[in-house]
């Protein structure tokens, strides 16, 4: 076994703390990674916190934006060696036998993929543990390969962040002549607005606040709309091809439909604690969709990298140390976060 240091919560009303357990032995297909940084996503809150209906296993190693450098690796690996950059996202395996594995949708593995940490690995036994450490054990086809002109700092929320909002953005084919809403500007929202500029869409952000303003606009933004005026819902309906919704709290939906032009998709991301209140009046009046979205396949994830390399997108992160994730937690929880926190695992 693997001796491995990190930060865990101990059960879901404790703060996170210093942590010794083990990683596997390296098998035959794996990559045994040293992680050099791991962003912080507002999932690793709503698991460390129990708030997604007993998904949560303790004690509980967060983290799955994972961004390191390869250790070793098994004996029969081609895909990687010693001293790649590479990086591990929200899940780790898959059953490769399903429909959507074999579409390379493994995302959407219909015997459910096996996330990066608080699962079950596929032996039905084992618990996954996360980033929020120095090493890791992943099998070479669920290991991301990072173009080495992007920091790893910065690499890190790529791998949750930048896929969630890469991949319904790539799907409902934002572009040029496209108008896209980004509903949130956290961690998620603002590597949306990024990308959605980089791929030539007309980008509009929809913030609970005005305070955010001059940020999306650095961040490439065309247009900025502060929420909490509830005219501007008037002012601005009809108006989106798409709308990607990142908030992490309880919202009225309704509302934002009416933003929606006809034909239009309102795609959630966030995933609050607490069900939505769906009205089908201001969907059905222009035959408006409601779907959701969920982080990307591993092909998806590496086009992606490949993506953020080529166009220069990354991040605006703050790299803080292990013993500052629990302040960190409650800076995300009030929205102030610019706007992505890494931890740096040198400092474990
Ligand atoms: P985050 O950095 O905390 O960003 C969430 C944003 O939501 C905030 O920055 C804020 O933006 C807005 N917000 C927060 N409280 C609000 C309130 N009371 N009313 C209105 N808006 C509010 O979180 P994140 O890491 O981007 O994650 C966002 C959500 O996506 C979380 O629920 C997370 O679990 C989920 N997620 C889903 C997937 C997936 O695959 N679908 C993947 C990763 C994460 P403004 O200040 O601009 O309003
Ligand atoms: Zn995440
Ligand atoms: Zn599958």
């Amino acid at each position: 076994m693997i001796k491995a240091k990190g930060y865990a919560a101990p059960s879901a009303k404790a703060p996170l703390g210093p942590f010794s357990f083990e990683r596997r032995d390296a098998k035959e297909h794996d990559v045994v990674i040293d992680i050099k940084y791991c962003g912080i996503c507002h999932s690793d809150i709503h698991m460390a916190r129990d708030e997604w209906g007993g998904l949560s296993r303790f004690p509980m190693v967060p983290g799955h934006e994972i961004a390191g450098v390869v250790r070793s690796v098994g004996s029969n690996v081609t895909k990687y060696k010693v001293g790649d950059h590479v990086g591990v996202g929200c899940f780790v395996d898959s059953c490769r036998q399903c429909v959507n594995c074999k579409k390379k949708l493994d995302q959407y593995c219909l015997e459910g993929n096996t996330l990066t940490y608080s699962a079950l690995e596929r032996d039905g036994k084992s618990v996954t543990q996360g980033g929020y450490s120095n090493v890791i054990v992943v099998n070479e086809d669920y290991v991301l390969g990072i173009p080495k002109s992007l920091p790893l700092d910065k690499a890190a929320p790529l791998l949750c962040a930048g896929i969630t909002l890469y991949s319904p953005l790539m799907h409902w084919k934002a572009g040029p002549g496209q108008k896209v809403a980004i509903m949130g500007l956290g961690g998620l929202g603002h590597m949306g607005v990024k990308i959605a500029v980089a791929l030539g869409a007309d980008v509009t952000v929809l913030s609970h606040s005005d305070k955010k303003r001059e940020d999306a606009k650095k961040m490439g933004a065309h247009h900025f709309v502060s929420t909490h005026d509830p005219k501007v819902f008037q002012e601005h309906a009809n108006s989106f091809d798409l709308i990607v919704n990142t908030v992490s709290a309880e919202l009225n939906l309704n509302d934002y439909f009416g933003l929606l032009k006809t034909d239009g998709t309102l795609v959630s991301v966030g995933a609050p604690e607490k069900p939505y209140t769906v009205s089908p009046f201001p969907l059905l009046v222009q035959r408006r969709s409601y779907a959701g979205s969920a982080i990307g396949s591993i092909k998806e994830t590496q086009e992606m990298l490949d993506f953020c390399a080529k166009y220069n997108v990354t991040p605006a992160i703050e790299v803080i140390a292990p013993e500052q994730i629990n302040a960190a937690y409650e800076r995300v929880l009030k929205s102030d976060v610019r706007y992505r926190f890494v931890v740096d695992m040198a400092k474990l």
